[in-house]
């Protein structure tokens, strides 16, 4: 078997990093969490106070942008990967709901996008890699072997959302999951730099009326395909 390039792209809260972290698992590959990357930025950007309601000081953040390092290690009780910003552990922090309102924007950036493509180009330069995001498998890389580009309703994914959130004991609403999930797909596919699109040569992936069992099973068949061509 050949080691490929395995690009997850698709709608926010579609289950990819799940789906994505647990076929990396399974076949030995590298997972690595784009969107985690662009939360990073969004928290540093939050923290250092450059960002202020709807405004973003874009051009402190471009400044700083070669001071953002962000790595991942893998927890060592849970075996899970948590992302690092600078170094510091910012693995829950990431995902709150202040995180995911102000995110979009800050993914939208040019400088943010070239700053994190550069770094995960970087990451990929060896294969044995499963990336999820949105622009893996047409700007970051437009030549991986196996593309896949994953949806369900926008229902489905703040039910889903609001379910983990729930789970883990945060106060949140299901309208409030249900906007921010629509905001961010709107904001995604319509931004001028990398929108989410399908890539021509990706595969589709429905998953409303997929139980997380047949979605792997599916995943690791297309894995096999791929790797043995
Ligand atoms: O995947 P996740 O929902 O955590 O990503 C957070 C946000 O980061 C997305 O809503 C999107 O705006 C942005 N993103 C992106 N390109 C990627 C990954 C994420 O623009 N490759």
């Amino acid at each position: 078997m050949k080691k490929i390039i395995i690009a997850i792209d698709g709608f926010s809260s579609c289950g990819k990093s799940t789906m994505a972290k647990e076929l990396a698992h399974r076949i030995g590959y590298i997972y690595i969490d784009s969107g985690a990357m662009y939360r990073a930025v969004t928290l540093y950007a939050l923290e250092g106070g450059l960002i202020e309601g709807d405004r973003i000081n874009a051009d402190r953040l471009s400044q700083a942008m070669d001071q953002i390092r962000i790595t991942f290690r893998l927890h060592d009780q849970t075996g899970r990967p948590h992302t690092l910003l600078n170094g510091q552990d910012v693995e829950e922090r990431i995902r709150s709901m202040e995180i995911s309102t102000h995110v979009s924007p800050i993914a939208a950036l040019d400088f943010v996008r070239e700053a994190m493509v550069a770094q995960q180009q970087a990451m990929g330069q060896d294969k044995g890699i499963v990336m999820d995001g949105r622009d893996i498998g047409t700007t970051v890389f437009p030549n991986a072997e196996l593309k896949i580009f994953v949806t369900a309703t926008p229902e489905i994914r703040a039910r889903r959302r609001y379910d983990e959130l729930k789970a883990k004991g945060v106060e949140t609403s299901y309208e409030e999951i249900l906007r921010n999930v629509k905001e961010r797909d709107y904001i995604d596919q319509h931004r001028a730099v990398s929108p989410l699109r399908q890539a021509d040569d990706a595969l589709l992936l429905d998953n409303t009326h997929l139980t997380r069992e047949q979605q792997n099973a599916w995943l690791e068949h297309q894995y096999q395909l791929h790797a043995c061509e």
